[in-house]
């Protein structure tokens, strides 16, 4: 049997490949899980068509760091002092997560990251108090159906012995996860560690547990230079005098980091992850190192988070990587040699896309409307008012866009969002259950 065929025509196509570019009116074709074509008219009579014009047709976002268990609990920790954060979510709320919480938690987040056109995420899952628990997070994934790096963490026990210059090794429950659910790395799914570093652990842990990662062929992703009192730690020197930075490694906020340690991430090939909502709403963090990064040729990608201090739709990281960008430059506050005096709106949504690609390591399957990629995609109404008229379509999705606007969603080739509505999923149950989630976890009648 051939695979199916479904025709994307008439979009204004912004592909995020230099090979094929923009096509201002375009066609796309997709069959089974893969993009087969991107060209200005593709003549397939069999297919499935799907009217685009009027919309623009992007790759889908990825998002490279998301605590998205703890989505029950979203917008209450913003404007409270953040210390108070990591007591309650990562010490006694956290500490009492049952499986539930963690799969409905899980679920409504990656629920609400496709609907905003997220197809690919990271979901750092640092709640992994029993197998039960992981199996909840990973279930979850599963019932969402998005493109998903499940990045496997460490238990939360109140007084958090997990997290301050910790003797214990990480769960070693991870091996199991490789064999049983992540033996290929070609599923919909993959596996990842979600590894606590210099900062959390001794030394001989986080060498053994990044060992561990690579002795399983697997990427981690750690925080790195969050708050102040983390840059004497200088986690990333330590790890380059170690002889452990690599590409299979990503760092995330780095806001404390020094300039030096920053230089030593480029030269390693390691990848940044900025969640730049919430570093912006989570005062004393740092400085988000943008100029930093962009100065010694990183690349940045962007994340949601935690959706207890920000919004996690990529559209809003979007808007705040360049505000920030242009309002820091703009005020003269960098003193890095060699940064960009500015940046484009579209270098943001290649931070939104193709590094995000990157950063999770599957550059070759999604990150940009390329044949022969995974077909992960989104469609942006432009007739809606806060867009219309478009003349400029990367401008209207980075400057305005939300996830209202965003139409239709594919990931590998399935419609996960049609006209607007989530597709498979029984929204008022999701609801009723996250608000019995939200009910306990918080101690409200
Ligand atoms: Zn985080």
């Amino acid at each position: 049997m051939s695979p199916r065929r479904v025709l994307v025509r008439g979009g204004w196509i912004v592909s995020m490949d230099a090979a094929v570019g923009d096509l201002p009116q375009g066609d796309l074709l997709i069959e089974g899980e893969c993009i087969a074509a991107v060209a200005p008219r593709i003549d397939a009579d069999d297919a499935e068509v799907v009217d685009a014009r009027d919309m623009i047709v992007l790759p889908g976002f990825v998002d490279t760091h998301r605590h998205t268990w703890q989505t029950c609990v979203r917008h209450r920790y913003a404007d409270i002092e953040p210390q108070i954060y990591f007591a309650e979510m990562l010490g006694r709320k956290g500490a009492a997560y049952r499986p539930e919480d963690v799969y409905i938690g899980t679920l409504l987040g990656a629920v609400s990251a496709l609907d905003g056109g997220i197809t690919t995420m990271l979901d750092w899952s640092h709640v992994q108090n029993s197998p039960e628990h992981t199996e909840a997070a990973i279930q979850a994934l599963r019932d969402a159906g998005l493109r998903g790096v499940f990045a496997h963490g460490w238990p939360l026990v109140e007084g958090a012995s997990w997290m301050f210059d910790s003797t214990r090794g990480h769960p070693q429950d991870i091996r199991r996860l490789r064999r049983e659910h992540f033996a290929s790395d070609d599923q919909l799914l993959t596996l990842a560690m979600a590894a606590r570093g210099p900062e959390m652990a001794q030394r001989e842990v986080w060498m053994s547990d990044l060992q561990l990662a690579r002795e399983l062929g697997i990427r981690s992703t750690i925080h790195m230079g969050a708050y102040a009192r983390n840059a004497p730690v200088r986690g990333i020197a330590q790890m380059q005098a170690a002889g452990m930075l690599g590409e299979d490694l990503t760092f995330v906020h780095c806001c404390h980091s020094g300039c030096d340690e920053i230089a030593m991430m480029a030269d390693a090939g390691v990848s940044a992850s900025l969640g730049v909502h919430c570093e912006m709403n989570a005062q004393g963090i740092g400085d988000i190192p943008f100029d930093r990064m962009l100065a010694v040729g990183i690349r940045p990608s962007l994340s949601g988070d935690t959706e207890t201090k920000c919004a996690g739709d990529m559209f809003t990281q979007m808007r705040h990587a360049f505000s920030y960008y242009r309002s820091w430059m703009g005020g003269e506050h960098s003193t890095v040699k060699n940064a960009p005096a500015s940046i484009t709106l579209r270098e943001v949504l290649e931070f939104a896309t193709v590094a995000g690609a990157q950063a999770t390591g599957l550059a070759h399957r999604t990150g940009s409307l390329t044949p022969g990629k995974q077909a992960d995609l989104m469609l942006v109404r432009t007739t809606d008012l806060n867009l219309t008229p478009v003349s400029d379509a990367v401008g209207a999705v980075v400057l305005a866009a939300h996830p209202g606007n965003v139409d239709t969603v594919f990931v590998a080739g399935n419609a996960v969002k049609r006209q607007g509505r989530m597709t498979g999923i029984d929204l008022e149950s999701l609801r009723e259950r996250a608000f019995a989630s939200q009910r306990y976890v918080l101690g409200l009648p």
